[in-house]
């Protein structure tokens, strides 16, 4: 089988006094995302689909939250990480599709940057890197701005 695909999913808390870096950009909000490390909540998504792809378990297992030196890390060098695992066995990205689910702020204007930096990380054409977004309609606790989403799919293709 020269094909896998691979599903992730994440989601983090909204505080005050964090930064909302999402697709690795820091987006103007009053809210942030708690977490371990930047809490990029997209990056991680599409990073545990990529692990998932192979079976290589989850972002937890090689990034553990117990582990000092992952605090605040940047999630796009997480990324390049696990990137550089799947290329050790004989694969590669063949195009990822995300979505990020967040009421607000607005995630339109920064997407295409958001691809670009995903794209740039994984050394693939932005148009290998789906990133959509959408709000809650205000259900549930995404809709009630408590916290932010994503989910992801990965296609990896043997090299
Ligand atoms: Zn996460």
């Amino acid at each position: 089988m020269n094909i896998r695909i691979g599903n992730g999913y994440d989601i983090h808390k909204l505080v005050r006094d964090r930064p909302l870096i999402l697709g690795g950009i820091n987006i103007p909000h009053k809210l942030g995302l708690l977490g371990h490390s930047d809490a990029d909540v997209l990056t991680h998504a599409i990073m545990d689909a990529m692990l998932g792809a192979l079976s290589l378990g989850d972002i937890g297992h090689y990034f553990p939250p117990s582990d000092p030196q992952w605090s605040g890390a940047d999630s796009l060098i997480l990324l390049s990480q696990v990137n550089g695992l799947i290329q050790e066995q004989g694969w590669q990205v063949g195009n990822i599709d995300s979505v990020v689910v967040a009421e607000k702020p607005k995630m339109k204007p920064h997407i295409s940057q958001m691809q670009d930096n995903l794209a740039q990380v994984l050394q693939l054409e932005p148009n290998q890197v789906g990133v959509k977004a959408t709000t809650n309609e205000k259900l549930g606790p995404v809709g009630r701005e408590e916290g932010i989403c994503a989910y992801a799919v990965v296609l990896l293709t043997q090299v």
